[in-house]
């Protein structure tokens, strides 16, 4: 079925992802499911475009998005950024959210209970915006979205799939920051991201690389 535009422009799917994400957004409300609700500045749920054919997971807010209410603007945010921009996009082509909404006190591991408290949210946001591909950044995303107790290190550089998606994991962008032999990793992983994006561009689904793991 064709799109049809809508006064700003926007094909009607996209803007009725978007109104889901915003009844989304207020669904959550001022949100205190878990202890995170108390200690949290901002609730930070998500930016992007509804109708990205990318999206990026990542772990939860650190303490500049905390202040701003917006996924990774500290400095790994700014080495996404250039990520992106290797690759010729900007975040705006994109949708980005993470496994936590709220910032975990000085930025420790998200707990069980409230990844598992919060990732619903996340689920629904990937059902609204139907990426063809997911990059997740980092080993809790990772783990999350491939329900696998493997770490990045091993999944990072192969492709797989869930839910009729290409799901491609990346070290998370702080990991270079500290380790700066991640550097080049992370920019071969965006081009291979790159790739994914160009083959799905195409019509084709490309095939998962690397071992089968034994996932689900
Ligand atoms: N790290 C993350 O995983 N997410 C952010 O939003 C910022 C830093």
């Amino acid at each position: 079925m064709t799109a049809v535009a809508d006064m700003t422009g926007s094909p009607g799917p996209a803007r009725e992802t978007a109104e889901g994400l915003a009844a989304l957004r207020e669904h959550i409300g001022d949100c205190h499911r878990c202890a995170l609700g108390d200690t949290r500045t901002t609730l930070v749920f998500g930016v992007g475009d509804p109708g990205a054919r990318l999206m990026f997971v990542g772990e939860a807010p650190g303490r500049n998005e905390d202040l701003k209410g917006e996924p990774f603007v500290g400095a790994a945010g700014h080495l996404l950024d250039e990520l992106l921009a290797s690759i010729g996009m900007t975040r705006e082509d994109v949708y980005i959210a993470n496994i936590l909404k709220c910032r975990p006190p000085a930025n420790r591991d998200p707990q069980p209970e409230e990844t598992q408290t919060c990732t619903p949210f996340l689920e629904e946001q990937v059902r609204l915006i139907d990426p063809a591909v997911i990059a997740t950044l980092g080993n809790h995303a990772t783990r999350f979205i491939l329900k696998t107790d493997r770490p990045i290190s091993a999944l990072r550089g192969r492709l797989f799939h869930r839910g009729g998606r290409c799901v491609v994991p990346i070290f998370h962008p702080a990991a270079a920051l500290y380790d700066r032999s991640k550097a080049d990793v992370l920019s071969d992983d965006f081009k291979r991201l790159r790739a994914v994006l160009d083959r799905v561009a195409s019509g084709e689904m490309p095939a998962e690389s690397g071992d089968q793991p034994a996932l689900f």
